[in-house]
């Protein structure tokens, strides 16, 4: 699969601002910086807390079984329908499994307001329905004679109990939507789409990490891993049943099963974690503070605001469009700044890929996405480089929690695995991959050539066809109990 995102062109040679400029420069990249040591005791860290996870209920890394056991042949075949409530979109797709690893899709794609997010469930469900209907409509399946099955992938917290059944835990990524907590999200949207008439049965709840590892497992079965670095951030893994010591589902087909383990909360004790004081920013003014924090320092609906939060600072320290520099007005033209969420995550993404000497780009980006004139290129510079820190520190900390799955699951290099990744972070972060690497180079000093052994991929819409994967095995299940009973 081609790989769009460019390289990140770091900065060469000084930045040229004054001396509190510098030094004000050097405390931040100190205060994002990992070091490898420092690295080392996060991942040992998160790997105590899988356990931990795997052992018990209600701890910080919930550990979730996934209801989705064994592994795929590669030869499913049928139409499936898949939804993908994200954070930032809704998809729907249509998912024809050919066989072979080979799959067919078309999917539609809607945004959820703000209003959807933070308002009464039923509305969201009734939205969610109507987009599937039109979909269906377009797709000129809406008289279809058979019910067709989809799998529903949503990715917030949800204790699962059976393969289509589960109740939603708490709200993440901006979402707050008045009754559905300690509810089931199937039910609720199977109910709406009863009530429009629309054919179809949620045959399967996936969460996104989960979907994304069966759809690059369908495709290279030596997946053992998927991985989320989009709106928010989640892993999901292959586990032994032997080693989840608090599973209580009685006995299983497959002496292995998929393991939700939202790691979003790892450290929300924040034992470990090097939280700054423009993370506890993000964290406190945040619809759900004190809880994701390692999501908060990873994914791409915060890092625009870490960033922010770090110029903001600047700015109130007038060490960034300060009076010195002639263009004092900008801090009145600044306005956009001051808004919450303002600096979004892909403008660190052009700043980053942005090579020319005297930055152009970058000012660009800042004029015409918040009204930045005229701003000199030291201190585009300056920006550059928080964007730098920022976006290296979220990588690492990716790095971090691959790595520590690669070790719980004892996966040695000749053995080796694939690991597929969904979400536009990791698609269109400059150099992200490459960060990436780096901190498991580190971490997994055994793996000689990291590369080859641990395989990072893009998963394109992986939680999509993971979801309509599911509901296939959904469907397989279904049709097993009904030969029982025949
Ligand atoms: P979802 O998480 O809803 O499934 P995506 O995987 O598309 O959706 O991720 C959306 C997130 O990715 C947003 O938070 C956005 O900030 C971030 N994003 C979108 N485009 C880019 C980009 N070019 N560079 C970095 N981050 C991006
Ligand atoms: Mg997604």
């Amino acid at each position: 699969m081609v790989r769009i995102a460019p390289k990140a062109i770091p900065l060469s040679g000084p930045i040229g601002g004054t001396p509190e400029q510098e030094d004000y420069l050097e405390k931040v990249v100190k205060e994002f910086t990992i070091t490898p040591n420092y690295l080392e005791k996060i991942c040992a860290r998160f790997m105590s807390e899988m356990t931990k996870g795997l052992d018990n209920e209600g701890q910080t890394l919930a550990m979730i079984p996934s209801y989705v056991e064994g592994r795929l042949t590669g030869q499913e075949k049928g139409h499936f329908l898949a939804l993908d409530l994200g954070g930032t979109n809704l998809r729907v797709v249509l998912v024809t499994l050919e066989g072979d690893g080979k799959y067919k899709t078309k999917s539609s794609k809607s945004r959820v307001t703000d209003e959807l997010k933070t308002g009464p469930m039923r509305d969201l469900c009734d939205y969610i329905a109507d987009c599937v209907d039109e979909f269906l409509i377009e797709e000129g399946l809406s008289n279809a004679e058979t019910t067709l099955f989809l799998g529903y992938t949503f990715s917030f917290p949800v204790l699962q109990s059976r393969i289509n059944r589960g109740l939603l835990k708490s709200w993440t990524k901006g979402f707050n939507c008045s009754g559905a907590v300690g509810k089931d999200p199937v039910m609720l949207l199977q109910d709406s789409l009863l009530r429009k008439n629309v054919p179809i049965k949620v045959a399967a709840l996936v969460n996104d990490a989960v979907g994304t590892l069966l759809s690059n497992a369908y495709q290279k079965p030596e997946t053992s891993v998927g991985l989320i670095l989009g709106t928010g951030s989640n892993g999901g893994y292959i586990e032994k049943m032997e080693r989840i010591g608090k599973w209580k589902g009685g006995e299983t087909t497959s002496d292995e099963m998929i393991i939700n383990m939202e790691f979003g909360a790892f450290d929300n004790e924040r034992v470990v974690l090097p939280v700054t004081q423009y993370d506890n920013k993000v964290d406190r003014l945040s619809i759900n503070p004190h809880c994701q924090i390692y999501e908060k320092m990873i994914s791409g609906m915060y890092l625009g605001e870490v960033t922010r939060n770090v110029l903001l600072d600047m700015i109130d320290r007038e060490l960034l469009f300060g009076p010195d520099n002639g263009n004092y007005d900008l801090k009145a033209f600044s306005t956009e700044l001051s808004g919450h969420y303002a600096f979004e995550t892909s403008h660190m993404s052009t700043i980053e890929a942005d090579g020319s000497p005297d930055l152009t780009r970058t000012k660009e980006v800042l004029d015409l996405n918040l009204n930045l004139r005229d701003i000199n290129t030291v201190e585009s510079k300056i920006i550059k480089r928080v964007c730098e820190v920022v976006g290296t520190r979220a990588a690492h900390l990716a790095g971090a929690a691959i790595a520590g799955i690669v070790r719980h699951c004892e996966i040695s290099p000749e053995e080796g695995t694939d690991v597929g990744i969904d979400g536009s972070l990791y698609e269109f972060y400059p150099s992200f991959e490459d960060r990436i690497y780096e901190a498991l180079a580190i971490l997994l000093p055994d793996h000689k050539d990291v590369r080859k052994t641990v395989r990072l991929g893009l998963a394109k819409d992986g939680s999509g066809v993971g979801a309509a994967l599911t509901a296939c095995v959904a469907a397989q299940m279904e049709s097993r109990k009904k030969g029982t009973i025949a």
